[in-house]
């Protein structure tokens, strides 16, 4: 990379990063070198995962740089939540036009404030010239054994999400400047566009989950299409009640009658739908006592394959199209 680009990834990168390398004790070797070497605890599993964003695709053109900063690892450590695993080390890839130092100092606070935390380290990358995008590979831990998967529900197993489901859709019409059916609030309407812009990887939820759900993912696709990737990794399929949707009073506010629409369809909530025995169901509280986010109940894993969405247990036609702007139905 040329030598400009290296002073701008040692000031804004390297070095904001270097004290929480250093307190975590497990980099052997950080950014500086061709690889980072890294400590994995004995006895440990390593948990990986990768996602990227590209501009225009994943987030709409003019998105500020800190929000960028923040999705691109937030998405990743949504997929680190969903299989109950600790974060402890990420990448960074980046390919933009051109360099300029405000965009770095922003894409690089949105992301090291999330970074820190959660206490991952930044312990690489690479810079690239291009059309912008952003990929982050993320490596987290856990024990042996009890990372939670999406292919070992039963059929009989409750289904559950956490958060408010759609509220991020909202959010990102907002953003693209798509007239809204209604008129909120100027606090509800921040709280929606935030939900867009700042998802909150659900990591404790995810943890406090280990040996009681039988079954996780996370939502980016929408719920309705996510807990059906669920049900069918587990050889079934899912009927979500309507009337149980967790539906927040801003995104009430602001689609009214296509709120539950939005619930089931729209992306980018990074929340984490599960199940879990209906046995075992009462231990939920219990667990939860020190994670934040609500969770619902909102339907239950059935033998016959597909998703039902119902009203009053009867099965109901609702077309979900139309919540997934970068991919619309051709
Ligand atoms: P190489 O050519 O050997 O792949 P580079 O010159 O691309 O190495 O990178 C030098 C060092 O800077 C490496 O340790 C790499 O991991 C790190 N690095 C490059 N780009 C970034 C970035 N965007 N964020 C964090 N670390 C980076
Ligand atoms: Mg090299």
């Amino acid at each position: 990379m040329p030598p400009g680009e290296f002073e701008l990834i040692e000031r804004y990168f390297r070095a904001p990063a270097e004290a929480l390398r250093r307190e975590r004790g497990d980099v052997a070797l950080g950014i500086g070198d061709d690889a980072a070497l890294l400590q994995v605890p004995p006895g440990m599993q390593l948990v990986a995962a990768v996602d990227t964003l590209v501009e225009g695709r994943h987030f709409p053109t003019g998105t500020s740089p800190e929000s960028l900063g923040h999705r691109a690892l937030a998405v990743n450590l949504s997929d680190l939540a969903a299989m109950g695993a600790e974060p402890a080390w990420f990448l960074l890839s980046l390919t933009m036009p051109d360099v300029r130092a405000d965009f770095l100092e922003g894409l690089a606070r949105g992301l090291l404030s999330l970074a820190q935390e959660h206490r991952i380290a930044l312990v690489g990358g690479d810079t690239t010239a291009g059309p912008l995008s952003v990929s982050v590979q993320v490596l987290g831990l856990v024990e042996p054994g009890t990372a939670l998967r999406r292919s070992t529900a039963k059929s009989g197993d409750l289904l559950f999400v956490s958060g408010t489901p759609g509220d991020a859709a909202a959010g990102l019409e907002m953003e693209m400047g798509i007239p809204q059916a209604s008129q909120v609030v100027a606090a509800q309407q921040q709280y929606l566009r935030r939900r867009f812009l700042y998802p909150t990887p659900r990591l404790a939820l995810g943890q406090a989950l280990r040996g009681l759900a039988s079954a996780c993912i996370d939502v980016s696709d929408g719920l309705a299409a996510d807990a059906g990737k669920l049900a069918q990794a587990s050889g079934c399929g899912a009927r979500i009640e309507v009337e149980r949707l967790p539906v927040s009073a801003a995104l009430q506010a602001q689609l009214g009658s296509s709120a539950l629409r939005a619930a089931l369809a729209g992306g980018d909530d990074y929340e984490l739908c599960f199940t879990v025995a209906a046995s075992r169901a009462d231990e939920i509280p219990a667990r939860l006592i020190n994670v934040k986010c609500p969770v619902t109940c909102i339907g239950v894993l059935e033998e016959s394959a597909g998703v039902r969405v119902c009203k009053n247990g009867v099965p109901i036609g609702l077309d979900l199209r139309g919540y997934d702007h970068f991919n619309p139905p051709r």
